[in-house]
């Protein structure tokens, strides 16, 4: 059956789910960012993972809040570039939704979600349509504040089908930001390395909150 709610160290457990997914995912995101900016982004989201994990080990994590916080400063301090900090900031600005909650639910999801996807559009100024990670998280987004009364683990099944849907979008996007943008038109046919993380972030969290 799936997770009605999580605490703080069922938080931690599916985070440090969500870190490995990444860290093995590496190649997969090295290629998507090969076809359309510089090739780094398996490297950097591998790093980011790599000090969030290590973090999420070390212990103290005494609150849901805490434990999605630790994981955007150890991504923000570690990767550096673009993906550095709007990844580091979803983790933040949605950790920071959750102050005060002593366990994750549908609800709490739907603020984390939703308050780190404006977070990443604040910070980044991407908006939807233009290519960026921003379009898996704003459907991501609007699929858990629809799911916001269900348990958590069903909850994140949706998320994780919208992240992905996205992703999946965003092949047929012609890019305005970042430096996909040089490429224009040829940005057409490959899914954005930023969305790509994103799916895969999300499908971990949804597997480990189901398993
Ligand atoms: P860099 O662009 O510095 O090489 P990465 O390759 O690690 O960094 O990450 C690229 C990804 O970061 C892009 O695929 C995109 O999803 C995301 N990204 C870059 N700039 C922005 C932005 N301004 N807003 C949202 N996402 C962005
Ligand atoms: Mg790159």
């Amino acid at each position: 059956m799936a997770n009605n709610e999580l605490d703080a160290a069922g938080v931690v457990a599916m985070l440090t789910a969500a870190a490995e997914a990444i860290i093995a995912a590496e190649p997969e995101l090295t290629d998507a960012d090969r076809n359309l900016g510089d090739g780094d982004h398996g490297i950097g989201m591998s790093r980011g993972m790599t000090a969030a994990r290590e973090k999420l080990a070390a212990g103290g994590i005494d609150s849901v809040e805490k434990a999605f916080t630790s994981v955007g400063m150890a991504m923000m301090s570690s990767m550096g570039g673009a993906s550095g900090a709007v990844f580091g900031t979803f983790f933040r600005a949605g950790g920071k939704a959750l102050a005060g909650r002593g366990a994750l639910d549908g609800a709490g999801l739907a603020d984390f979600v939703k308050a780190g996807t404006e977070g990443v559009m604040t910070r980044g100024g991407a908006k939807p349509g233009d290519k960026t990670m921003v379009d898996a998280l704003a459907p991501a987004a609007e699929a858990a504040v629809a799911a916001k009364g269900k348990p958590l683990g069903e909850a994140l099944a949706d998320v994780a089908a919208a992240a992905a849907a996205g992703r999946d979008a965003s092949e047929g996007m012609v890019a305005t930001m970042g430096r996909a943008k040089t490429l224009g038109e040829k940005s057409v046919g490959h899914p954005d390395a930023g969305a790509c993380s994103v799916a895969i972030i999300f499908r971990a969290m949804a597997d480990h909150a189901a398993g």
